[in-house]
């Protein structure tokens, strides 16, 4: 029977017998192939997957590092653990530590997370799984720091994506995918943030494909308005609609930049537009689901593919990193809202006719 992401590849995470392993089945995520994502690209012969990481218990990748941080948290008898949180890791971080509670371990869990920037379904996720939320009036910078320094000064763990258990969990992801394919893609594209996810990709990889030459190239992407690593410096006030991402100083910045140099990639921004294209395209024509930041993996394929920078016959994968259904209000926003919300006589022939019929 599968039980998780970190009893399936165990040789590779900082586990033994004693670690008590937190799990909520996170992992083991589907990988489906977008045929009209690879037409829009007008790349020859090429082949494109979404990994559907929306499907993990939280409805975000963030699950498969916090079962590692929870479980490291839970084996040194941590009894408190804090982090900052664009929403899907307070999510994720309140999920486990009820996990936690349920196992034995008391375990509170305590997030911040910037005032008026984080999605209803991720807010009302870390609220129903019996978090502490506190809103700070800042950006998810601020409240970083913050968690930061209280983790230094007071006995509560700290479970953001500088937690190296983090990262650690989070490679199963490229693993899946290896084993999936039978192989590595050619490229791996990926949203941005506080780039802890590109770092554990990579890791993940350098585990799994000893040839370095059959490595995929590490194609990262940020929002426009929140591209620290693409201008080379801090953004002061990140400003995106892919809230997820909106991060002005990685945590993970000089690692994302070494996943990008040694595995000849790119790490590149998309217009918001361009993202909410994607999100269209990925909902309208494909049939699948993700939040807006996670389609900066696809406006990243279709940007690069138009620049020339994809090669033909490759296999492409897109890292759909976060579930749709968390922000829904940006899907009633990128909808007819007008039409959506006229009300029609209960007639048979009235409806008929709408239909044109
Ligand atoms: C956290 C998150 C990201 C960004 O990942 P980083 O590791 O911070 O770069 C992207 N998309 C979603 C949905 C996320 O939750």
């Amino acid at each position: 029977m599968y039980q998780g992401s970190i009893l399936k590849y165990p040789q590779f995470m900082s586990v033994n017998n004693q670690t008590p392993i937190i799990s909520l089945m996170e992992g083991r995520t589907l990988l489906v192939p977008a045929p009209h994502i690879a037409k829009l690209t007008k790349v020859n012969g090429i082949k494109v997957y979404l990994k559907m990481e929306g499907l993990n218990p939280t409805g975000s990748f963030k699950d498969r590092g916090m079962t590692m941080a929870v479980s490291k948290a839970v084996e040194k008898g941590a009894k408190k653990i804090i982090c900052a949180s664009t929403g899907n890791t307070s999510a994720s971080a309140a999920a486990y530590a009820a996990r936690a509670r349920a196992l034995g371990y008391p375990l509170d869990c305590f997030v911040l997370i910037p005032a008026g920037y984080v999605a209803l379904g991720k807010l009302s996720q870390a609220m129903i799984y019996g978090a502490k939320v506190l809103q700070v009036e800042g950006n998810f910078d601020d409240a970083l720091n913050i968690v930061k320094e209280l983790s230094l000064q007071y006995p509560i763990d700290l479970v953001n994506s500088v937690n190296p258990f983090r990262i650690e969990g989070q490679k199963t992801a490229a693993y899946e995918i290896c084993d999936d394919l039978g192989a590595a893609p050619d490229y791996l594209c990926i949203p941005v943030g506080n780039a802890g996810n590109i770092t554990a990709y990579w890791a993940g990889f350098k585990d799994y494909i000893k040839n370095p030459s059959a490595r995929p190239k590490m194609f990262g992407f940020q929002a426009a308005g929140a591209a620290p690593i693409v201008r080379g410096h801090i953004v002061e006030k990140p400003e995106t609609i892919g809230t997820a991402i909106r991060i002005g100083n990685p945590a993970s910045w000089k690692f994302a930049e070494a996943a990008r140099d040694e595995s000849k990639g790119i790490i590149d921004e998309v217009t918001d537009d361009e993202m909410l294209e994607a999100y269209r395209i990925i909902h309208d024509c494909e049939g699948f689901n993700c939040e807006p930041a996670s389609a900066a993996s696809v406006a990243g394929l279709l940007k690069a593919s138009r620049q020339g920078k994809i090669i033909p016959e490759s296999t492409v994968v897109c890292i759909l990193t976060g579930n749709g259904l968390k922000d829904p209000k940006t899907a009633m926003d990128q909808s007819d809202m007008a039409a959506a919300e006229k009300t029609y006589k209960a007639d048979e022939n009235v409806i008929a006719g709408v239909l044109g019929f």
